[in-house]
């Protein structure tokens, strides 16, 4: 039971101007700047936050160095620093409120999904990797009666993560939860549209224990932050999520640098695909509207392409558009808000740029697609339907990040294969079919990182996210992420 009356008090209340965290000290960047935060509800200044250098990026380096070669993290026994999560991860829970509604404040996303999404899923991951690191062995190889082959995982040191702006806390804590369980200190960059959440976040982690220097965060640009962890030489391991775009400047910067390990998790233009004997019309209905529309879109896994047999095709084009006419689209804190804001102004504008370029290019608008509430101040739009999208075109091809949906009529299963992996990205899939043997053969054949059945979006810490082709490398969430903030040692031993 979500508590409004509580909401409605945080709602209003000042945010003073933030400061980075830097071994354990609030620190304004070292030439003073900083940056306005805008909210997406209103289109007013929230608050400021400080505006980081390369100067500011090498000072939490070198604090994530010391306390790492200290030992006075990394040598805790791990049921020490198990303890220390699970403080965070109840801090993080009594704090709910206070952190979803800020979140919300700063980035748009609706209240009732924040609050699960964010503290709520951020608790559970550091409960989830607290609980895992004195479960986590070693092995013993097979050798010969002559030598002792151990194979140790050990942190790696100075962890550098950088987020977007959608979901903050959560993908920040798929990171840094399982960075700092295995030991490593890290150096985070949130979005410059979406910093406040992480920064309370990494207050708490200070009450918690987390000892000075182990957890710093520098906000500001991602030209500039951004591009000085990626060329930093002593960060080991860079743990991004965001854009492709992005994503291949990291890859760029490591390679001008000093090859750090670089896990990119990016974006998405995922088929939920309906074939005629789903087990209910409805219900996939339904998931497909949510599956795009929910945080207007601004989720990387959104069932984007949502192909439909043509046997079916047209009843269910009229029943989206029912569905996403029926959507009340508003302020994000507003409980009879099914959907809320677009991050930022220059989101919007995207959003609306891929709406025309769609027009132009003869795609069917169903529904949608205009900027409403304008009055307010603040960033909103109408959910889109495109019918009759085809996969040459750029609304089929390339990531809004917006609610956009593309309705793309297919023939038969392999048409459906076909179209489905006509695109660069492969984050996530949706099949709806009542014969098994052909969901198996969709979980074979559609190349992405996940394959909903029967569903679609729903997900657990205790499986991996990751993408195929250019949504990305490696993976966040269950212990397979462990692999990527731990380097395997191997100790060869004559008897
Ligand atoms: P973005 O790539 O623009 O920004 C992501 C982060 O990178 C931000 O912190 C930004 O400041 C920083 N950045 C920007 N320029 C940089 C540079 N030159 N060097 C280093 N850092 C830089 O992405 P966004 O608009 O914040 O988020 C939306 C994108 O994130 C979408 O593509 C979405 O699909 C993707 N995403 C992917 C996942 C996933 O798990 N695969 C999850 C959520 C979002």
């Amino acid at each position: 039971m979500i508590d409004f009356a509580r909401i409605q008090s945080l709602a209003e209340s000042p945010v003073p101007p933030q400061k980075h965290l830097i071994n354990g000290v609030a620190q304004a960047s070292t030439n003073g700047a900083s940056l306005d935060v805008f909210s997406p509800r209103n289109g007013e200044v929230l608050t400021r936050i400080a505006d980081g250098t390369a100067a500011d990026v090498d000072l939490a380096v070198v604090a994530a160095r010391k306390a790492f070669d200290s030992g006075v993290w990394a040598n805790q026994p791990p049921f020490a620093r198990k303890k220390v999560l699970m403080r965070l991860a109840d801090l993080i829970e009594e704090h709910a409120y206070e952190i979803a509604v800020l979140g919300v404040r700063d980035n748009g996303t609706e209240i009732g999904m924040a609050l699960k999404a964010e503290p709520g899923s951020a608790a559970g991951t550091f409960r989830y990797y607290g609980e895992a690191i004195d479960k986590i062995n070693g092995e013993v190889a097979p050798t010969g009666p002559n030598h002792l082959g151990l194979v140790l995982r050990q942190a790696i040191g100075v962890v550098g993560v950088i987020v977007p702006w959608n979901f903050p806390l959560m993908i920040g804590a798929w990171k840094i939860a399982p960075a700092l369980a295995v030991g490593n200190s890290v150096v985070l960059k949130p979005s410059e549209t979406a910093s406040l959440s992480l920064l309370c976040m990494a207050e708490l982690a200070l009450q918690a224990g987390i000892p000075e220097g182990v957890f710093n965060v520098v906000t500001g640009k991602g030209s500039v932050v951004g591009e000085a962890i990626g060329l930093h030489d002593d960060i080991d391991v860079l743990a991004f999520t965001g854009s492709a775009f992005v994503g291949r400047k990291l890859m760029e910067y490591s390679a001008r640098s000093n090859l750090k390990h670089v896990y990119l998790e990016l974006g998405g233009k995922s088929p939920n695909i309906v074939f005629a004997d789903a087990p209910d019309i409805d219900e996939a209905v339904a998931a497909a509207v949510n599956g795009i529309f929910r945080n207007s879109g601004q989720v990387c896994v959104a069932g984007s392409r949502l192909l439909v047999e043509k046997s079916i095709h047209g009843d269910f084009v009229e029943k989206l558009k029912a569905g996403a006419e029926g959507l009340t689209v508003g302020d994000p804190l507003d409980p009879v808000s099914d959907v809320g804001a677009i991050n930022s102004e220059v989101q919007l504008d995207k959003n609306l740029d891929y709406i025309a370029i769609a027009d132009d290019d003869g795609a069917t608008r169903v529904t949608g697609g205009e900027r409403i509430l304008q009055d307010s101040g603040g960033y909103y739009m109408s959910p889109a339907v495109f019918d009759n999208v085809s996969s040459d075109m750029r609304i089929a091809q390339e990531e809004v990040f917006g609610p956009v949906l593309s309705v793309m009529p297919f023939e038969d299963e392999a048409d459906a294969v076909r179209i489905a992996n006509s695109t660069v990205y492969g984050l996530a899939a949706g099949v709806w079919t009542s014969d098994l043997s052909r969901a198996h053969r969709m979980i074979q054949k559609v190349r992405s990182g996940v394959v909903h059945v029967n569903c679609y979006g729903g997900t657990d810490i205790t499986v991996p996210l990751g993408g195929m082709k250019q949504s990305g490398n490696g993976h966040d969430k269950s212990l397979h992420a462990l692999d990527k903030y731990t380097a395997l040692k191997t100790a060869w031993i004559a008897i």
